[in-house]
């Protein structure tokens, strides 16, 4: 999806919700590869800190409410931008899928920057995907982009998983619903690609203060509309 629809929000509150239910069941648990090089944003909302360590020549990834991830963020200072190139990122996410030591995992969870650049094509080059979710929000604007992703992995034969909608309404104290991104959006999409639409997430500024104290939402309140 397009920049700033919440890709990564949705990845940190997906990878906890699983990461419960897996563990509930006693199955191996849940990592998440953070490949926007860019900006890497998943640590500060995951609530991890620090640089891993180097364990046999293998990075150890950092864990936090028991999910296992791997960013950027940890590797570069907070105010140093990236400015790399193409070979580079390949590099990068081939490290992060090769050299580094996830344990057994049930699933893991890869968080991309926007639209289909470098990030995209080194990971389908790099690692067998079972599948993407595309996170939008519902404007035509936000569609656009998400249809062109879609098309890309379609063409690598990704299949497309399904499609999240998100900051679908934001409901007012006297329980109406306000569209503030317009409407629709998700349903046309998930149509378009001949997908589910997962769900509507409402637009909600506890999400936004969990993703910024990096307990996200999923934790901090599970019964809330958002999380569920
Ligand atoms: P992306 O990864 O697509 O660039 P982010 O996940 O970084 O987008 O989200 C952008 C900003 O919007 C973040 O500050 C995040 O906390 C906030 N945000 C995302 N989804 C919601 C929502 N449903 N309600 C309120 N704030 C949200």
């Amino acid at each position: 999806g397009k920049g700033g629809v919440g890709k990564s929000t949705v990845t940190v509150n997906i990878v906890c919700a699983l990461q419960r239910l897996l563990e509930e069941e006693g199955k191996p648990g849940v990592g998440v590869m953070d490949c926007d090089i860019y900006r890497p944003s998943v640590p500060l909302m995951l609530g991890a800190a620090g640089r891993p360590e180097i364990a046999n020549d293998m990075i150890v990834p950092m864990e936090n409410f028991g999910v296992r991830l791997m960013s950027m963020g940890f590797l570069i200072d907070e105010d140093t931008p990236v400015v790399w190139r193409g070979p580079m990122i390949m590099k990068t996410i081939q490290q992060f899928a090769q050299n580094v030591d996830w344990g057994e995992l049930e699933i893991l969870v890869i968080d991309l920057p926007p639209g289909t650049g470098d990030a995209q094509l080194s990971l389908v080059q790099t690692i067998p995907l079972e599948g993407a979710v595309i996170v939008t929000t519902p404007q035509p604007a936000a569609f656009n982009v998400a249809r062109r992703g879609a098309r890309m992995f379609d063409k690598v034969d990704v299949p497309i998983l399904g499609v999240v909608e998100n900051m679908s309404y934001l409901e007012t104290p006297d329980g109406q619903r306000q569209a503030i991104f317009g409407e629709g959006g998700g349903a046309e999409i998930a149509e378009a690609l001949e997908c589910k639409l997962f769900g509507q997430v409402p637009l909600d500024p506890a999400i936004r203060e969990g993703s910024d104290r990096g307990i996200p939402i999923v934790i901090s309140d599970p019964e809330s509309p958002a999380a569920k």
